[in-house]
């Protein structure tokens, strides 16, 4: 079974996501480390620091997982850019190392027209000079499965394969895998047979040992649509049985299962999210 939990807001402070996390029942979760449309953030201080830690140890909810910015653009071809990109992800990966998170998701990045070789070539660089940077780390970068919109990277599983092995000291990444994204990339997650193909090509080119997360959404757009948009658990192209099937699936047993899907605030989304994600666990495959 994965340990359920939720993408929550850090408004009002870090631990706060904590804080709304455990008010809806989460057993694992996500966040920012800083406002997620800035480059840039003060360094954190010691008593932010500390609120998240004394947060954490009120709660059962682990991991906690980051979420890197969404300005990042790791395979930019625009040098200033990238280098942008990279200062800004060692910074996120310091904070995480202070907060004692153990992963950051990251979006693989967008080549812009530059092509696809070019744009893994670059990933690649960029995560070797972030590798270099961050010796010594506990943390591990996930590189996310993308819908593949635009000229984003990471449509394939063997996308996401051919920067890990470009990538100096490689073997410190890990892979998140997104249901909606994944689907919308082409990849089946309905019928038994089509979703034991997608974990068995997943297997091929990544192999299980490197899943650490698994984002849960529902997608707005069908199959192959390469559109990027998150629906309520059931209320999506993709319906019940590809959660229930990886609710059941045993090698996915302990990872965090965490929702990406619309909110207002009471978050009582999240909470009917979760119940609909327990039920399907309770019911057989
Ligand atoms: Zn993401
Ligand atoms: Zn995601």
């Amino acid at each position: 079974m994965l340990r359920l939990g939720a993408h929550e807001s850090i408004a009002g402070g870090l631990h706060r996501a904590l804080e709304r996390a455990a008010s809806v029942g989460c057993e694992s979760m996500q966040m920012w480390v800083k406002s997620s449309r800035q480059w840039t953030a003060p360094p954190l201080e010691e008593a932010e620091i500390a609120a998240f830690k004394a947060a954490e140890a009120e709660t059962d909810i682990r991991p906690v997982v980051a979420h890197a910015a969404y300005l990042i653009n790791i395979a930019s071809p625009k040098s200033g850019l990238r280098k942008r990109s990279v200062a800004s992800l060692i910074a996120e990966a310091t904070r995480c190392e202070q907060l004692g998170i153990p992963y950051l998701v990251l979006h693989p990045g967008a080549h812009t027209g530059a092509g696809v070789d070019e744009g893994i070539r670059l990933a690649a660089l960029s995560l070797s000079e972030v590798h270099a940077a961050t010796e010594g780390f506990h943390l591990t970068i996930l590189l996310e499965t993308m819908a593949g919109q635009g000229t984003v990277l990471g449509r394939t599983f063997e996308e996401l394969r051919a920067i890990i092995e470009a990538t100096a000291q490689g073997e410190r990444l890990g892979v998140c895998f997104d249901t909606c994204h994944v689907f919308a990339a082409g990849y089946e997650l309905r019928t038994p047979e089509g979703y034991e193909a997608t974990m068995e090509a997943f297997a091929a080119a990544l192999g299980f040992e490197r899943l650490k997360v698994i984002h849960l959404n529902d997608s707005r757009h069908p199959l192959g649509s390469h559109k990027d948009r998150h629906e309520h658990i059931g209320h999506g192209y993709l319906g019940e049985a590809p959660f229930r099937h990886l609710l059941h699936d045993a090698r996915l047993d302990g990872l965090p299962g965490i929702l990406e899907t619309p909110k207002s605030a009471d978050l009582h989304e999240d909470r009917e999210n979760l119940a609909t994600l327990r039920r399907l666990a309770k019911e057989a495959r």
